[in-house]
């Protein structure tokens, strides 16, 4: 089915909805709000591991967790396909986790193939499309980084585009509160996720743990969570935290990929 016929007014609306109201609106759960007087889908949550593809810490943990996750694979790293095919086998989400401009820090650190606002729109197209082609099974995209490319409405106008060509949702870590993806989702009709919760911007068990608690709290008031991890620095910690802690969790809520809340999103 084309793009466009499954994400279509509806996504706007909801996009726009998500736009107004935060916490806890992403499109995906405007798009449940339309329906929610049919049978209750329970309660949501997408766990997103970030930056796989470079043998990080924490990498084998993460895939053997007890629960569907979505997995965001840099492109143009030394286990870019191996991280992506793996995580595809055990039946967690793959997304594209695109390097992107940081308002601060190093560009150099931002890995191969990196979308800086500088960029002529023909060159982020084409890094753009090359990312997506690196990194095998992905349904979507989020930003690496990209404080300062997701408030650039030019820049992110050019990747959405390609995102809706190829049929990618689009996931913003919020990064940057100034972040227009959300806006420029809802012209372009490509359906925009928003993240919730960063479980492990501290890197202890402790810290972990208690943001995974948050992920509990937002859903007494919402019908989904997002909440973005990462291998590396945290990663075996935050994977031994979603081990021990998401089988109990499981009795009460969904633990769903993330397309799952990207495609919640239906025509009227
Ligand atoms: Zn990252």
């Amino acid at each position: 089915m084309p793009f466009h016929e499954r994400f279509g007014r509806a996504a706007i609306v909801a996009a726009l909805a998500a736009m107004l109201a935060w916490p806890g609106a992403s499109a995906a759960e405007g798009g449940e709000r339309e329906t929610a007087n049919g049978a209750s889908a329970g309660k949501r949550a997408a766990i997103v591991i970030d930056d796989l593809g470079n043998d990080m810490a924490g990498t084998a943990e993460v895939m053997s967790a007890p629960v569907r996750l979505t997995v965001a694979v840099m492109p143009f790293l030394p286990t870019t396909k191996r991280d992506a095919q793996w995580a595809h086998r055990v039946g967690h989400d793959v997304i594209v986790h695109m390097p992107m401009e940081p308002l601060r820090g190093k560009r150099k650190g931002l890995g191969p193939g990196a979308i800086t606002v500088d960029l002529p729109e023909d060159e982020i197209r084409r890094r753009v499309e090359a990312a997506i082609d690196e990194v095998p099974y992905a349904v979507g995209m989020n930003n690496h980084m990209g404080s300062k490319a997701t408030a650039d409405e030019r820049v992110m106008r050019i990747v959405l585009d390609v995102c809706k060509k190829r049929g990618l949702f689009f996931l913003d870590s919020k990064t940057n509160y100034r972040s227009i993806v959300a806006k420029v989702g809802a012209e372009l009709g490509v359906p925009v996720v928003q993240n919730h919760i960063f479980l492990d911007d501290v890197s202890s068990t402790s810290h972990i743990s208690r943001q995974l608690q948050l992920v509990q709290k937002h859903l007494a008031d919402h019908d989904m969570c997002v909440a973005i991890g990462h291998v590396g620095i945290p990663g075996k910690k935050t994977a031994a935290v979603l081990h021990q802690a998401t089988p109990a969790m499981a009795g009460e809520i969904r633990f769903v990929g993330v397309s799952e809340l990207a495609g919640l999103i239906k025509l009227p």
